[in-house]
């Protein structure tokens, strides 16, 4: 097969794989994870038997490699560090919630005077819409 596309991510030329229908990206590893990264959070939203598959293998290579988030956290403190802030963000957010379910007439101030960190949130890291965590220092 001589006939070659365009990847939809990296926009370089590649000759697809006759075997697979429809090929929109190349070979590369960042290019497959760019088409299976959606596919895959399309798939968790909509497929309960994927998430539940997909929970299981996780425990169990969890069991296979028990140290392996220990040795991740004390080589790498600056990802420890920002995922302990952004987990007293999920728990402030889960307390908001729950108070705004006891008593939704009354308004109240999401953000109380004083010390915060700014967190930058990765997933909307687009120039116009920066979106940015308020976390209480402690
Ligand atoms: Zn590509």
């Amino acid at each position: 097969m001589n006939l070659m596309i365009r990847c939809a991510h990296c926009r370089r030329f590649f000759h697809p794989d006759p075997r697979v229908k429809n090929q929109r990206f190349c070979g590369s590893a960042a290019c497959q994870r760019a088409r299976k990264t959606p596919w895959q959070r399309q798939k968790m939203a909509t497929d309960p038997d994927y998430k539940e598959n997909q929970r299981v293998c996780r425990k169990e290579w969890q069991k296979r490699h028990p140290h392996y988030w220990r040795s991740y956290r004390s080589r790498s403190p600056e990802y420890f560090r920002r995922n302990r802030l952004l987990q007293r963000v999920r728990d402030r957010t889960r307390s908001i919630k729950g108070l705004a379910k006891m008593d939704a007439s009354r308004p109240f101030s999401l953000v109380k005077p004083g010390a915060y960190y700014l967190i930058p949130h990765l997933a909307t890291m687009d120039a116009l819409a920066q979106k940015v965590l308020v976390i209480p220092a402690p």
